[in-house]
């Protein structure tokens, strides 16, 4: 068995990043960009006014109150024909080209009207007052966005003002998700007796969703290894399959001896973890098989742990785990005694400002109730098995 570590660490020496695709900007938003994105030109591309005031010469206004002559108006957009000479001002407006001979401006409240022509500048300035520089948020020639970043609407910000209309982005991922089990149910059908049902499929899609992919839904196999190997193999013409269920040691668990004798490198079976011990890793040329413990919370945690890594990965993501760890303080004691890591749901609140965080009930690996409570996970390494009331340890967000 190994390890939550080793687990994630051999997923993701396995699995690389697919190929890149083109789509239109707005529709690039959270995937990874395929390409480095180099500045053709300078963001501004010509020096002008932050504010709406007067352009002036900053020589002329050492001795304010100074009356200057008022000699055009330059309105955002608008070009002034003509440069500024000694004595002179433009009334000129925010994110207005500065004219020639101008190297400060004015703000609207520092000055005072006289009349038509005339202004009286109320205060000294140095150069360069409220002049945005030709270049000053992005220089031509630079690397504005890295390969692999993912695309928050800021970079659509740098990309729009970069002019692309169409942007590289690594390829959707296709998932295929089946779930398994003689007692599964799906939701258009009626519950009989001894039957639940199929919640993990949906929970599964609306991860991948959110994770950037694209689903398939091959719907409920039994536990039967002629219908498996049918659904196995359709699933595996997607570049990830997951499956729910049917991978512990139960007389009816089949899915495990299905995929190897379809060809399926088995990399792990097992992990050193609760919830979600027996997940498996398999990989079939360049297709991915996850095998998921069927029980909801066994099949939400290890996707988020161990599946969701895989999928940023394959799309391209630069960032695959979250950046920051997180630490709040435990209001009550939690004891384990198997030496796995655990993956307690819990609820994180601030008290005082300070991060403080609890069970959210029971914690057994069926009851899905207790994960809509939870907005984390609290993490409890392998190597201990007691933590007390107030200690930190260490959660993540759900
Ligand atoms: P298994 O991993 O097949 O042994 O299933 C473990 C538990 O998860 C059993 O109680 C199953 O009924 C339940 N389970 C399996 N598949 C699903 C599913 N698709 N939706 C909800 N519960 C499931
Ligand atoms: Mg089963």
């Amino acid at each position: 068995m190994v390890n939550a570590a080793e687990a994630l660490s051999i997923i993701l020496q396995a699995v690389e990043p697919l190929g890149a695709v083109t789509v239109s900007l707005p529709r690039s938003l959270g995937y990874a960009i395929a390409e480095d994105v180099i500045a053709a030109e300078n963001v501004p591309s010509f020096d002008n006014s932050a504010m709406d005031g007067y352009a002036v010469r900053s020589v002329d206004v050492q001795n304010a109150p100074v009356v200057l002559e008022i000699v055009g108006e330059i309105a955002a957009g608008t070009v002034s024909a003509r440069s500024l000479e000694a004595g002179q001002a433009m009334n000129i407006m925010t994110g207005a080209k500065i004219p020639d001979g101008c190297d400060a401006v004015v703000q609207h409240e520092w000055t005072d009207r006289v009349d038509d022509s005339h202004v009286t500048i109320l205060r000294t300035v140095s150069p360069g007052h409220n002049i945005r520089k030709a270049g000053g948020d992005i220089v031509a020639g630079s690397v504005v966005l890295e390969k692999g970043k993912t695309i928050r609407p800021q970079e659509i910000g740098i990309l729009a003002s970069l002019g692309k209309r169409f942007v590289q982005i690594v390829r959707p991922v296709r998932v295929a998700i089946l779930a398994t089990g003689n007692e599964i149910v799906d939701l258009d059908k009626p519950l009989p007796d001894g039957k639940i049902r199929n919640s993990n499929a949906y929970v599964l899609q609306a991860l991948v969703q959110q994770s950037g992919g694209e689903c398939v839904n091959l719907g409920i196999a039994h536990d039967e290894r002629t219908q498996l190997r049918e659904k196995i193999t359709d699933g595996l013409k997607a570049d990830v399959l997951i499956t729910s269920g049917g991978v512990s040691v139960g007389k009816y668990d089949f899915v495990v001896d299905v995929l190897k004798e379809i060809g399926v490198e088995i990399k792990f079976w097992k992990v050193n973890i609760k919830p979600g011990m027996p997940l498996l890793f398999g990989v079939m040329k360049n297709r991915y098989v996850f095998g998921l413990p069927g029980n909801p919370v066994s099949t939400m945690v290890t996707f988020l742990k161990f599946v969701k890594p895989a999928l940023l990965k394959l799309m391209g993501h630069q960032t695959v785990e979250a950046s920051l760890t997180v630490h709040a303080r435990l209001q009550h004691e939690i004891t384990k005694s198997d030496g796995k890591r655990h993956f307690v749901r819990g609820i994180l609140e601030s008290r005082n400002g300070a991060l403080t965080v609890r069970s959210s009930g029971s914690q057994v690996s069926n009851v899905l109730s207790s994960l809509t409570m939870a907005n984390c996970l609290i993490i409890l390494p392998e190597d201990r098995n007691h933590f007390n009331e107030g200690e930190e340890v260490e959660i993540e967000l759900l």
